[in-house]
């Protein structure tokens, strides 16, 4: 088969929890700068998958991320890329 062609290698890369691991780490609404590093640029959240989190972190993850956003700490999006790529383009 051609797909068989290439030298199919799939790392898959054993993830941890960084909640689970470190004890100390916890999330807070209120704690703006640790959540942004669990969103994107675009301001969504990183999935489970790529973040690696466990299913009970990403579950309070995502709570407080909804939190923050609520209060206005996290933004639902950012218009900013968009209207970039418009006047570029
Ligand atoms: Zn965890």
């Amino acid at each position: 088969m051609a797909f068989n062609d290439k030298t199919k290698r799939v790392f898959i890369k054993h993830k941890i929890c960084r909640f689970c691991a470190d004890s100390s780490l916890k999330i807070d609404y209120k704690d703006s700068k640790n959540l942004a590093a669990f969103t994107t640029e675009r301001g969504k959240i990183i999935p489970r998958r790529i973040s690696g989190n466990c299913a009970k972190h990403q579950r309070m993850l995502a709570v407080a991320i909804k939190r923050a956003r609520n209060i206005g700490l996290l933004p639902f999006t950012t218009a900013k890329i968009k209207t970039k790529e418009y006047r570029e383009a």
